[in-house]
Protein backbone atom coordinates (compact mmCIF):
# COMPACT_ATOMS: atom_id res chain seq x y z
CA UNK A 1 0.00 0.00 0.00
CA UNK A 2 1.63 3.50 -0.47
CA UNK A 3 2.47 6.09 1.84
CA UNK A 4 2.23 8.91 -0.65
CA UNK A 5 5.22 10.35 -0.66
CA UNK A 6 7.79 8.16 -3.40
CA UNK A 7 10.94 7.10 -1.34
CA UNK A 8 14.64 5.93 -2.44
CA UNK A 9 15.16 2.83 -1.00
CA UNK A 10 18.44 0.93 -1.03
CA UNK A 11 18.63 -2.39 0.12
CA UNK A 12 22.19 -4.47 0.46
CA UNK A 13 21.83 -8.31 -0.77
CA UNK A 14 18.35 -7.74 -2.14
CA UNK A 15 18.76 -10.73 -4.68
CA UNK A 16 17.28 -13.12 -2.88
CA UNK A 17 15.59 -14.57 0.77
CA UNK A 18 15.33 -11.74 3.55
CA UNK A 19 16.73 -9.17 0.95
CA UNK A 20 14.18 -9.80 -2.16
CA UNK A 21 11.08 -9.74 0.38
CA UNK A 22 12.37 -6.30 1.84
CA UNK A 23 12.72 -5.08 -2.27
CA UNK A 24 9.72 -6.06 -3.07
CA UNK A 25 7.51 -4.72 -0.06
CA UNK A 26 9.29 -1.19 -0.97
CA UNK A 27 8.11 -1.62 -4.73
CA UNK A 28 4.27 -2.61 -3.49
CA UNK A 29 4.64 0.39 -1.31
CA UNK A 30 5.05 3.04 -4.38
CA UNK A 31 9.17 3.15 -3.63
CA UNK A 32 11.58 3.43 -5.62
CA UNK A 33 14.56 0.36 -4.74
CA UNK A 34 17.98 0.07 -5.28
CA UNK A 35 19.64 -3.19 -4.30
CA UNK A 36 22.98 -4.64 -4.73
CA UNK A 37 23.93 -8.16 -4.37
CA UNK A 38 26.88 -10.01 -5.97
CA UNK A 39 26.02 -12.80 -8.16
CA UNK A 40 24.90 -11.63 -11.17
CA UNK A 41 22.97 -14.60 -12.34
CA UNK A 42 21.00 -13.97 -8.87
CA UNK A 43 20.52 -9.97 -9.29
CA UNK A 44 19.14 -10.73 -13.31
CA UNK A 45 16.70 -13.53 -12.03
CA UNK A 46 15.60 -11.03 -9.01
CA UNK A 47 14.47 -8.36 -11.85
CA UNK A 48 12.80 -10.92 -13.76
CA UNK A 49 10.68 -11.34 -10.49
CA UNK A 50 10.51 -8.53 -9.86
CA UNK A 51 9.23 -7.21 -13.04
CA UNK A 52 9.50 -4.04 -14.57
CA UNK A 53 7.80 -2.17 -11.80
CA UNK A 54 7.90 1.44 -13.82
CA UNK A 55 11.62 1.27 -13.92
CA UNK A 56 11.25 1.44 -10.15
CA UNK A 57 14.02 -1.03 -9.74
CA UNK A 58 17.71 -1.44 -10.35
CA UNK A 59 20.52 -3.91 -9.25
CA UNK A 60 23.74 -3.68 -9.30
CA UNK A 61 26.37 -6.61 -9.19
CA UNK A 62 28.70 -5.32 -6.15
CA UNK A 63 31.00 -6.80 -2.40
CA UNK A 64 29.42 -4.44 -0.01
CA UNK A 65 32.92 -4.10 1.16
CA UNK A 66 33.95 -2.51 -1.70
CA UNK A 67 33.96 1.09 -0.48
CA UNK A 68 35.20 2.42 -3.91
CA UNK A 69 31.94 0.16 -5.82
CA UNK A 70 29.91 1.18 -3.49
CA UNK A 71 30.52 4.97 -3.63
CA UNK A 72 30.05 4.77 -7.01
CA UNK A 73 26.72 3.31 -7.06
CA UNK A 74 25.50 5.03 -4.48
CA UNK A 75 26.32 8.21 -6.30
CA UNK A 76 25.00 6.57 -9.68
CA UNK A 77 21.63 6.33 -7.63
CA UNK A 78 21.70 10.33 -6.47
CA UNK A 79 22.16 11.26 -10.10
CA UNK A 80 19.33 9.19 -11.65
CA UNK A 81 16.94 9.27 -8.71
CA UNK A 82 18.10 11.92 -5.85
CA UNK A 83 18.80 11.50 -2.22
CA UNK A 84 18.71 7.74 -0.82
CA UNK A 85 15.88 7.84 2.30
CA UNK A 86 16.27 4.46 3.55
CA UNK A 87 19.14 2.13 3.96
CA UNK A 88 18.50 -1.37 4.55
CA UNK A 89 21.82 -2.99 5.31
CA UNK A 90 21.15 -6.97 4.67
CA UNK A 91 23.60 -8.68 3.02
CA UNK A 92 25.61 -11.13 5.02
CA UNK A 93 27.20 -13.92 5.19
CA UNK A 94 26.97 -17.39 7.85
CA UNK A 95 29.78 -19.88 6.46
CA UNK A 96 28.89 -23.34 7.49
CA UNK A 97 31.30 -26.32 8.05
CA UNK A 98 30.84 -29.06 4.55
CA UNK A 99 28.31 -30.95 6.70
CA UNK A 100 25.85 -28.26 7.09
CA UNK A 101 27.08 -27.83 10.97
CA UNK A 102 28.38 -24.39 12.19
CA UNK A 103 31.94 -24.26 12.98
CA UNK A 104 32.88 -24.26 16.04
CA UNK A 105 35.56 -22.06 17.68
CA UNK A 106 39.04 -24.13 16.31
CA UNK A 107 37.39 -24.68 12.94
CA UNK A 108 36.99 -20.98 12.53
CA UNK A 109 39.94 -19.54 10.38
CA UNK A 110 41.61 -16.07 10.80
CA UNK A 111 40.30 -15.86 7.12
CA UNK A 112 36.85 -16.61 7.36
CA UNK A 113 36.69 -14.37 10.45
CA UNK A 114 37.89 -11.12 8.86
CA UNK A 115 35.41 -11.93 5.58
CA UNK A 116 33.17 -11.95 7.81
CA UNK A 117 32.93 -9.24 9.90
CA UNK A 118 33.90 -7.47 6.53
CA UNK A 119 30.86 -8.43 4.89
CA UNK A 120 28.18 -8.23 8.35
CA UNK A 121 29.77 -5.02 9.41
CA UNK A 122 32.06 -3.25 7.59
CA UNK A 123 29.90 -3.29 4.81
CA UNK A 124 27.30 -1.69 7.00
CA UNK A 125 29.17 0.90 8.05
CA UNK A 126 30.31 1.96 4.48
CA UNK A 127 26.51 2.03 3.38
CA UNK A 128 25.55 4.02 6.48
CA UNK A 129 28.85 6.28 5.77
CA UNK A 130 27.86 6.76 1.76
CA UNK A 131 24.33 7.71 2.44
CA UNK A 132 24.46 9.60 5.70
CA UNK A 133 25.81 13.05 4.13
CA UNK A 134 22.57 13.24 1.92
CA UNK A 135 20.01 12.26 4.33
CA UNK A 136 21.99 14.91 7.08
CA UNK A 137 21.57 17.57 3.93
CA UNK A 138 17.23 16.49 3.77
CA UNK A 139 17.32 16.43 7.09
CA UNK A 140 15.31 13.01 7.41
CA UNK A 141 16.60 9.55 6.67
CA UNK A 142 16.09 5.95 7.86
CA UNK A 143 18.75 3.23 8.63
CA UNK A 144 17.63 -0.46 9.26
CA UNK A 145 20.36 -3.18 9.85
CA UNK A 146 19.48 -6.42 9.63
CA UNK A 147 20.78 -8.80 12.64
CA UNK A 148 20.22 -12.20 13.79
CA UNK A 149 19.15 -14.06 16.81
CA UNK A 150 22.87 -15.27 16.57
CA UNK A 151 23.93 -11.30 18.01
CA UNK A 152 21.26 -11.81 20.48
CA UNK A 153 21.77 -14.95 22.42
CA UNK A 154 23.98 -17.88 22.68
CA UNK A 155 24.56 -19.26 18.90
CA UNK A 156 23.13 -22.26 18.10
CA UNK A 157 23.24 -22.37 14.92
CA UNK A 158 26.12 -20.03 13.54
CA UNK A 159 29.60 -19.76 13.92
CA UNK A 160 31.84 -17.58 16.13
CA UNK A 161 32.30 -15.00 13.54
CA UNK A 162 28.87 -14.46 12.14
CA UNK A 163 27.42 -14.39 15.90
CA UNK A 164 30.64 -11.71 16.48
CA UNK A 165 29.47 -9.68 13.62
CA UNK A 166 25.84 -9.48 14.10
CA UNK A 167 26.31 -8.60 18.20
CA UNK A 168 28.89 -5.46 16.35
CA UNK A 169 25.87 -4.43 14.32
CA UNK A 170 23.42 -3.79 17.58
CA UNK A 171 26.69 -2.00 18.61
CA UNK A 172 26.77 0.16 15.31
CA UNK A 173 23.18 1.00 15.23
CA UNK A 174 23.39 2.51 18.71
CA UNK A 175 26.26 4.82 17.71
CA UNK A 176 24.79 5.18 14.29
CA UNK A 177 21.09 6.08 16.04
CA UNK A 178 22.87 8.77 18.68
CA UNK A 179 25.12 10.30 15.66
CA UNK A 180 22.67 10.90 13.42
CA UNK A 181 19.21 11.63 15.42
CA UNK A 182 19.77 15.29 15.80
CA UNK A 183 19.64 15.04 12.08
CA UNK A 184 16.51 13.51 11.90
CA UNK A 185 17.59 9.82 10.64
CA UNK A 186 16.64 6.92 12.80
CA UNK A 187 19.27 4.25 12.90
CA UNK A 188 17.67 0.58 13.89
CA UNK A 189 18.28 -3.03 13.65
CA UNK A 190 15.65 -5.88 13.06
CA UNK A 191 16.78 -9.33 14.48
CA UNK A 192 15.52 -12.44 12.53
CA UNK A 193 15.12 -15.82 14.28
CA UNK A 194 14.86 -18.39 11.81
CA UNK A 195 13.79 -17.66 8.15
CA UNK A 196 13.56 -19.94 5.36
CA UNK A 197 15.62 -18.70 2.78
CA UNK A 198 18.41 -19.99 0.44
CA UNK A 199 20.74 -19.53 3.64
CA UNK A 200 18.67 -21.63 5.58
CA UNK A 201 17.63 -24.38 3.26
CA UNK A 202 16.09 -27.29 2.87
CA UNK A 203 13.26 -27.03 5.61
CA UNK A 204 13.68 -30.26 6.25
CA UNK A 205 16.87 -30.06 7.38
CA UNK A 206 18.27 -31.15 10.94
CA UNK A 207 18.81 -27.80 11.44
CA UNK A 208 15.34 -26.69 10.68
CA UNK A 209 13.80 -29.47 12.82
CA UNK A 210 15.69 -28.47 15.59
CA UNK A 211 15.14 -25.05 15.69
CA UNK A 212 11.63 -25.75 15.35
CA UNK A 213 11.08 -27.91 18.59
CA UNK A 214 12.41 -24.40 19.62
CA UNK A 215 9.83 -21.78 18.60
CA UNK A 216 6.93 -21.25 20.51
CA UNK A 217 5.11 -19.91 17.74
CA UNK A 218 5.46 -23.70 16.17
CA UNK A 219 6.70 -22.50 12.86
CA UNK A 220 9.96 -21.28 10.69
CA UNK A 221 9.67 -17.44 9.72
CA UNK A 222 8.93 -15.74 5.98
CA UNK A 223 10.65 -13.37 4.55
CA UNK A 224 8.03 -11.20 4.06
CA UNK A 225 7.71 -11.13 8.18
CA UNK A 226 11.16 -9.87 8.27
CA UNK A 227 10.22 -7.16 5.55
CA UNK A 228 6.91 -6.34 7.55
CA UNK A 229 9.03 -4.99 10.39
CA UNK A 230 11.67 -3.19 8.16
CA UNK A 231 8.88 -1.62 6.57
CA UNK A 232 7.24 -0.04 9.76
CA UNK A 233 10.96 1.21 11.08
CA UNK A 234 11.35 2.80 7.67
CA UNK A 235 7.61 4.22 8.03
CA UNK A 236 6.87 7.63 9.62
CA UNK A 237 4.90 5.75 12.23
CA UNK A 238 8.85 4.79 13.79
CA UNK A 239 9.96 8.28 13.73
CA UNK A 240 10.37 8.41 17.64
CA UNK A 241 12.05 5.12 17.64
CA UNK A 242 15.63 4.82 17.31
CA UNK A 243 18.90 3.11 18.43
CA UNK A 244 16.72 -0.41 18.87
CA UNK A 245 16.69 -3.61 18.00
CA UNK A 246 13.39 -5.47 16.86
CA UNK A 247 13.65 -9.22 17.68
CA UNK A 248 11.50 -11.06 14.64
CA UNK A 249 11.56 -14.74 15.81
CA UNK A 250 8.54 -16.63 16.70
CA UNK A 251 9.27 -16.62 20.53
CA UNK A 252 12.54 -17.96 20.29
CA UNK A 253 14.67 -15.81 22.08
CA UNK A 254 12.71 -12.49 23.97
CA UNK A 255 15.01 -9.74 25.56
P1 LIG B 1 20.66 -15.18 1.50
O1 LIG B 1 21.92 -15.96 1.49
O2 LIG B 1 19.43 -15.75 0.89
O3 LIG B 1 20.89 -13.73 0.90
C1 LIG B 1 22.01 -12.97 1.26
C2 LIG B 1 22.14 -11.82 0.30
O4 LIG B 1 23.33 -11.09 0.64
C3 LIG B 1 22.32 -12.29 -1.13
O5 LIG B 1 21.63 -11.42 -2.02
C4 LIG B 1 23.83 -12.18 -1.34
O6 LIG B 1 24.21 -11.92 -2.67
C5 LIG B 1 24.12 -10.95 -0.51
N1 LIG B 1 25.54 -10.86 -0.17
C6 LIG B 1 26.28 -11.72 0.55
N2 LIG B 1 27.55 -11.28 0.61
C7 LIG B 1 27.60 -10.14 -0.11
C8 LIG B 1 28.63 -9.23 -0.45
N3 LIG B 1 29.89 -9.39 -0.02
N4 LIG B 1 28.32 -8.16 -1.22
C9 LIG B 1 27.07 -7.97 -1.69
N5 LIG B 1 26.05 -8.80 -1.39
C10 LIG B 1 26.32 -9.86 -0.62
O7 LIG B 1 20.42 -14.86 3.05
P2 LIG B 1 19.13 -14.41 3.86
O8 LIG B 1 18.14 -13.74 3.00
O9 LIG B 1 18.72 -15.55 4.70
O10 LIG B 1 19.83 -13.36 4.85
C11 LIG B 1 19.68 -11.96 4.74
C12 LIG B 1 20.18 -11.33 6.02
O11 LIG B 1 19.41 -11.81 7.11
C13 LIG B 1 21.64 -11.67 6.34
O12 LIG B 1 22.28 -10.56 6.89
C14 LIG B 1 21.51 -12.78 7.35
O13 LIG B 1 22.64 -12.85 8.18
C15 LIG B 1 20.27 -12.32 8.10
N6 LIG B 1 19.60 -13.40 8.84
C16 LIG B 1 19.01 -14.46 8.19
C17 LIG B 1 18.38 -15.45 8.93
C18 LIG B 1 17.69 -16.61 8.30
O14 LIG B 1 17.21 -17.47 9.03
N7 LIG B 1 17.62 -16.71 6.98
C19 LIG B 1 18.33 -15.40 10.39
C20 LIG B 1 18.96 -14.26 10.96
C21 LIG B 1 19.57 -13.29 10.19
P3 LIG B 1 24.16 -13.06 -3.81
O15 LIG B 1 22.72 -13.26 -4.07
O16 LIG B 1 24.86 -12.47 -4.93
O17 LIG B 1 24.84 -14.25 -3.21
Amino acid sequence: MSHGRQRIALVTGGAGGIGLAIVRRFIADGDRVAFVAQNAGRIEKALHFIGAADGRVIGQSIDVTDGAAAAEFVAAIQARWGTVDVLVNNAGISPRRSDGQRPWLLQTSLEEWRRVLDVNITGSFIFAKLVAPGMIAQRYGRIVNIGSLAGRTVPLIAGPHYAASKAGLVGFTRAAARDLAPHGITVNCVAPGRILTAMTEPLESEANRAALARIPVGRIGRPEEIADAVAFLASEAAAFVTATTIDVNGGEFGS
